[in-house]
């Protein structure tokens, strides 16, 4: 099983960030961008993944903006039966807690997206999954670009809001709420392995 890692927008480049929006400046109390925290969550899950021996790409390791349909098209590339993608983000819009999204449609990715939320809910049982049980499971389904057009299975996690200001400040913005949160990432993807795509735990796990 390769894990295909898409960090879902642009960073910092000398000090100026790529990405239109995607941020919530809380003036004195400090400011995130997006595509910032999904790199050191997408980086943490890198440090784990190289430990325990599991194969991954990171589809967009420039800083720029990569275009969606180029992600895709790097994406593409590997087995559809032996990997998976997984899209890190963090939310806007106002809200709490966590998502996790596949697209429409009873496949592959809902198995993944339910170990996903599972392990979300072990690690954070004081916090919001924000769920859709209307067709049956945990996860919610949007046609998303990453999602629609991977041939691969594929889930994007939506890791709390930017623009709430508890959860900025006491998950988001510490080093100890994103390595919990790297933390949910790591274990879903080793159940992934062992429960979904078969295949033998790690060794030193
Ligand atoms: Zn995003």
């Amino acid at each position: 099983m390769i894990v295909l890692l898409d960090n879902g927008h642009g960073s910092l480049i000398n000090g100026e960030y790529q990405t239109a929006g995607k941020r919530k400046d809380w003036q004195e109390k400090g400011i995130i961008y997006e595509g910032e925290f999904n790199r050191a969550i997408v980086n943490g899950i890198i440090e784990q993944l190289t430990f325990y021996k599991i194969p991954y790409v990171n589809i967009a390791p420039e800083y720029w903006d990569v275009r969606l349909e180029t992600r895709i098209k790097r994406a593409n590339k590997y087995p559809a039966r032996s990997s998976f993608y997984l899209s890190v983000h963090s939310n806007a819009g106002g809200g709490h807690g966590s998502e996790i999204f596949t697209s429409p449609g009873n496949t592959k990715s809902d198995k993944i997206a339910t170990v996903f939320g599972e392990e979300f809910q072990s690690e954070f049982p004081d916090r919001h999954l924000r769920t859709d049980f209307s067709d049956g499971d945990l996860d919610k389904e949007r046609r998303f670009y990453v999602l629609t057009k991977t041939k691969m299975p594929a889930i994007l996690t939506e890791n709390f809001f930017m623009d709430n200001f508890e959860e900025f400040r006491d998950i988001l913005n510490t080093r100890e709420g994103r390595q919990k949160i790297i933390d949910f990432h790591i274990k879903a993807i080793i159940r992934t392995k062992i429960e979904i795509f078969k295949e033998s735990a790690p060794l030193n796990f």
